[in-house]
């Protein structure tokens, strides 16, 4: 397995983070493109990472804005896997995927850029 090395990333680690929440702020915006939100579903949206560990890393979050998976309804949780899923399923087509790092960060402690808003991370391997 060969390490992720992702030195433009300090430019994000660095920056000084906006007292909202940046997904919640997202989704107001009516700016899809510019805001590299890739699909919006029902429940979830899919955004393409600004600062990636790799090429084609995306995010997937709820529309809700709620820090834990327990507080996701069935139909929200289902949606929200099943775009995992299907991520992959494009990676692997788009950038000839052979396997994915996918992860939650729950809490700060964890590693949450953005405690306040679960989201999936899905990095594309090759
Ligand atoms: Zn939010």
């Amino acid at each position: 397995m060969e390490r992720i090395w992702a030195p433009w990333r300090i430019e994000y680690i660095r920056k000084k983070k906006s007292d909202g929440c940046i997904l919640c702020e997202i989704l107001k915006q009516d700016e899809d493109i510019s805001n590299y939100i890739l699909y919006r579903d029902v429940e979830n949206a899919i955004i393409l990472n600004s600062y990636p560990y790799n090429p084609g890393h995306l995010v997937i979050f709820p529309y809700k804005h709620i820090a834990n998976l327990k507080n996701l309804t069935e139909k929200e949780r289902n949606e929200h896997f099943a775009l995992v899923s299907r991520s992959t399923k494009v990676l692997r087509q788009a950038f000839n995927s052979e396997g994915f790092n996918i992860g939650i960060n729950l809490g700060k402690v964890a590693g949450a850029g953005i405690d306040g808003h679960v989201h999936t991370h899905i990095v594309p391997r090759r």
